[in-house]
């Protein structure tokens, strides 16, 4: 067991590490994405909803120290430690001049109780120099970095315009994993044209190449975005709450025990969301999620077999 719990999630991995619990801060770096600036896209992946993952951060207008302030006086209130990560979540934040992303990382680092960062990002965005950076910060701090994978399958790649293939992924990923930096990859389950199969295929690909960490997100179809037009037009179907719930129980009891499941359902506003709806009570789902595992008697890496993907 991990805690109380069937699988092993981050305050629990973080307590563990740390003996006490850590607070993450997300900031808003200000960086934008090479899918929407121009560089290979301007409207993003289908399914982003133009803040880039951005909709709980702070306002980039304002200093990392002044987001950083004002992030700990909004969650001292619910929590009561003064140790640190920066989670710097918004479009992707490794793309920007490396001058500026070294300024705006050790900004965080330098604040007092800022024990390491978190970085989420792009396989393409993770350039020679950046990497260097990344390694110098991870000699010294807490560090890990996000990368949105999402799929295995690349005619999902494609349709959800991902923007680079498995081979980039396959190279970055290693190149981080040789310099032990912390990867966290990001899945959504239940992309248009994913049977379970397919979705069950990426699990058992994540198994094979064993991260640090997990996210998994919920397909969200979110107002004005391409995925909303594409759902309008009736070319897939949203996934019902207890068939999400199965699917993530399939995918926890798959992924190895040491991997740390950062998240296991989706974060939408309320109102920017057209569907799932029953997405937006997510105490319900994890409490379902949780209870199924308890049914089935199952944990984390219980089905877990090393090696069994194939290409
Ligand atoms: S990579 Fe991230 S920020 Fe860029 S378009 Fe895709 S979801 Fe949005």
């Amino acid at each position: 067991m991990f805690g109380n719990l069937r699988y092993r999630t981050l305050s629990y991995e973080l307590e563990k590490t740390f003996g006490e619990k850590i607070i993450k801060l997300s900031v808003n770096g200000g960086f934008t994405c090479p899918n929407r600036d121009g560089t290979k896209g301007y409207n993003g992946c289908i399914f982003c909803s133009g803040s880039g993952g951005g909709d709980f951060a702070g306002n980039p207008e304002r200093s990392i120290t002044k987001q950083i302030e004002k992030q700990i006086a909004l969650l001292s209130r619910k929590w009561k430690s003064d140790r640190y990560i920066v989670y710097f979540g918004t479009f992707t934040s490794t793309y920007g001049n490396i001058d500026e992303l070294r300024k705006k990382y050790y900004e965080a680092l330098d604040y007092p109780g800022v024990i390491g960062l978190a970085i989420s990002t792009r396989a393409d965005c993770l350039s020679e120099e950046v990497v260097m950076l990344l390694e110098e910060i991870n000699r010294q701090y807490y560090l890990w970095v996000e990368i949105g994978l999402q799929t295995v399958n690349h005619e999902t790649a494609d349709l959800i315009r991902r923007g680079y293939d498995l081979e980039l992924f396959e190279d970055r990923f290693n190149r981080l994993k040789t310099s032990d930096i912390k990867v966290v990859l990001h899945l959504i389950l239940g992309l248009p044209g994913e049977k379970r199969d397919d979705i069950l295929k990426t699990i058992d690909y994540i198994s094979y190449i064993i991260p640090w960490g997990v996210k998994l997100h919920l397909l969200h179809v979110i107002k004005n975005t391409d995925l909303e037009a594409y759902y309008n037009l009736s070319f897939f179907v949203l996934m019902e709450m207890d068939e999400y719930v199965d699917l993530v129980c399939d995918c926890v009891e798959r992924l190895p025990e040491s991997i740390v499941l950062h998240r296991i359902t989706g974060d939408g506003k309320k109102s920017d969301l057209v569907g799932p709806l029953w997405s937006l009570n997510k105490l319900k789902v994890i409490s379902e999620i949780n209870r199924e595992m308890v049914l089935r008697n199952s944990i984390q890496g219980c089905k877990y077999e090393p090696k069994h993907y194939a290409k």
